[in-house]
């Protein structure tokens, strides 16, 4: 509203205007006029790893929602298996019905977590038949803290949504991951 009225009010009101709209956005998140808004990425380099499609949406993301941590992009297989190892069942679940969710579940669950090099067998093995894991192994996921700074769930979730980005909350890891698949690329249901 207060941009509409900035460029419709003549000279002096005007200007004023401005200085409101300006002083409303740095409240609420943004940092000056629209445009130059900076917001501030811990670990901003991790987007250096993943794909392009992907990173400019979380840099829009950022720039709406506020300052994020980023804490994981794109993952080597063993990474992923580093991750999954520690995962509770309700998160290993967030991958759907893969046959690799449920031998991992079989495996024991140390005060450490699983076995890595069990998983990484395991997630080899469902590689090697197709299997989908992860887009986080095609680079197209990333993953913010929901513990860092004023972190608000609903407003994460409403601007990924608007930016084109789908999301899952992974609570005992307290992460909000969120993933860009571009047009003409399969993705099925239960995919993270
Ligand atoms: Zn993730």
């Amino acid at each position: 509203m207060w941009d509409l009225m900035r460029k419709t009010l003549p000279g002096p009101l005007g200007l004023y205007a401005w200085l409101i709209s300006t002083r409303w956005m740095r409240n609420n998140g943004a940092r000056g006029p629209i445009g130059v808004t900076v917001a501030s990425i811990v670990n901003e380099q991790i987007l250096d790893q993943v794909n392009n499609s992907i990173r400019d949406k979380i840099l829009k993301f950022a720039q709406e929602f506020g300052d994020i941590k980023i804490t994981s992009g794109r993952r080597t297989i063993k990474e992923q298996a580093e991750i999954m190892a520690k995962m509770k069942n309700p998160d290993l679940d967030l991958y759907g019905k893969g046959g690799y969710v449920a031998e991992i579940k079989k495996l024991e669950m140390g005060t450490n977590g699983r076995d890595v090099e069990k998983v990484q067998k395991i997630l080899n093995k469902y590689l090697k038949k197709g299997s989908f894991i992860s887009r986080h192994l095609k680079g197209q996921a990333v993953d913010i803290s929901m513990k860092y700074g004023s972190f608000n769930l609903g407003r994460a979730k409403s601007i990924a949504k608007k930016r084109g980005l789908k999301y899952k909350v992974e609570n005992s890891r307290n992460c909000f991951h969120m993933q860009f698949v571009p047009d003409g690329t399969r993705e099925k249901q239960g995919e993270k």
